[in-house]
């Protein structure tokens, strides 16, 4: 035999219950991203190198080590996106798509990372993201973290916790940067290598660190929220009224700085501490630099992204998956006749009730083996052929969830036979 091929290490295939509740997480997520008016947008899952150094931050984990960066056939530098905003803006501004106008958009897809494989951490993994336009209220901010906490509700997901923080305008981060440096400086000794390294890159990231070591450094360090404009304090009030007023909970959290530079005024995540040390499902801000940056027109953006995979372990761990929807017929045929009538009424049926679930009996096997499939498909009803039927053009229909007798029924009568039954 030859040698077995496995998939790439951390991509995974998604099957059977994972499948089912991944499908589930994304349709129920489209529902509630229409009930607010959000459109679909789909994008190339490779975009030009330059596009994410430039966005994502040349100091920041996933441009310095994490990336898929290749070479194509031209030469040129291209990258399988570790995201899907630095994609979302560069499309809005190829396609023209703020010039006088607000955009809502979400998209689904693969993103990769190349990260060290764990649970709750993939390099190919999935996000469901949303992304606003146009719009600089901190209303629209309170709307996707709103939207977000309706979801979990229809999700029945509870415990999950919101994080919030702002992160000011760009000036008042530089000069808080400074203060951070000097803070850190005077503790240089109780930094560790990635926090030294970033005392001159990315000082504001050394407040994300997981290392429990530096846990009380960072939680003495200056707060970023005591050096802020007025502006931006004030857009944050408004951010947290909404909140207030919609009933939704948050804890501030003043050492959130999420790992990408693109950032300013409003952050958040969504955490739970039921999924071990990879509890973020969602994260989001607001970063209205972005779209000048990469070459549009100034223009203020906001939006999230959830991790799929994280959330379907949450939804698989509690249950909340509903179950795949059973079959309302199952044609058992019986007899050497009967297949080609048999695919034939199959379609009528279909084409008749569409929302129906009709499956039919392929490969023969005893009328014991049929019936057991029939029952194992949930159907309430099973359609009976065999030789002595088709010739006399009837079917049996015998309801199997519930007492009641078996009826004959004349082909061009079934779906008029069937019509109440299925309706009831
Ligand atoms: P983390 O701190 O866990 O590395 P991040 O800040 O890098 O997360 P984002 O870039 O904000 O993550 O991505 C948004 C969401 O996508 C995360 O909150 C998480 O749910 C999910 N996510 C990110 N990286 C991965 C991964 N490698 N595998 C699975 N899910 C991921
Ligand atoms: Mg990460």
């Amino acid at each position: 035999m030859a040698n077995k091929i496995t998939a790439i290490r951390g991509m995974n295939d998604i099957f059977a219950d994972s499948a089912e509740a991944f499908d589930y997480l994304v349709k129920t997520s489209e529902n509630v991203l229409h009930q607010y008016g959000y459109h679909s947008i789909r994008l190339p899952l490779v975009e030009k190198t330059e596009l994410f150094a430039r966005s994502i931050g040349e100091v920041t984990d996933i441009v310095e080590k994490e990336m898929y960066t290749f070479a194509d056939r031209n030469g040129d530098s291209l990258t399988l996106r570790p995201e899907g905003t630095a994609g979302c803006v560069r499309a809005v501004i190829q396609n023209g798509l703020t010039h006088n106008q607000v955009q809502k958009l979400y998209y689904t897809g693969p993103m990769f990372r190349y990260e060290r494989p764990q649970k709750g951490r993939y390099r190919q993994f999935h996000q469901f993201g949303v992304e606003v336009f146009g719009l600089p209220e901190g209303q629209i901010d309170a709307e996707l973290i709103i939207l977000s906490a309706r979801l979990w509700e229809q999700l029945g997901l509870e415990n999950l916790e919101l994080q919030i923080n702002t992160l000011g305008s760009n000036e008042a981060r530089m000069a808080y940067r400074q203060i951070l440096v000097d803070y850190f400086s005077e503790h240089k000794e109780q930094l560790d290598e990635d926090s030294l390294r970033r005392l001159d890159s990315n000082p504001l990231r050394i407040l994300d660190s997981k290392n429990p070591d530096m846990k009380e450094l960072i939680e003495q360090a200056p707060k970023l929220i005591d050096h802020l404009d007025a502006d931006c304090l004030q857009h944050f009030e408004e951010v947290k009224a909404h909140l207030d007023d919609c009933g939704i909970e948050y804890v501030v959290n003043p050492n959130l700085v999420r790992g990408l530079d693109y950032y300013n005024r409003t952050v958040f995540e969504w955490v739970t501490t039921e999924l071990g040390a990879q509890g973020t499902v969602c994260a989001g801000g607001r970063y209205d630099g972005l779209v000048e940056q990469i070459g549009g027109k100034a223009t203020p953006a906001v939006g999230f992204a959830m991790g799929i995979e994280r959330l379907v372990a949450l939804l698989m761990d509690k249950n909340l998956v509903p179950p795949q929807r059973q079959a309302d017929i199952f044609l058992v045929l019986l007899g050497e006749k009967v297949t080609r009538p048999g695919m034939v009424l199959a379609e009528s049926l279909r084409e008749a009730f569409p929302q129906a679930n009709v499956q039919m009996n392929i490969g023969g096997g005893s009328f014991k083996s049929q019936f057991k499939k029939a029952d194992k498909s949930g159907a309430a009803y099973a359609i009976v052929l065999g030789d002595q039927e088709v010739e006399q053009q009837v079917a049996a229909v015998k309801p199997l969830r519930e007492e009641g007798e078996q009826k004959t029924v004349a082909w061009d009568e079934l779906v008029d036979y069937m019509q109440p039954l299925l309706n009831a």
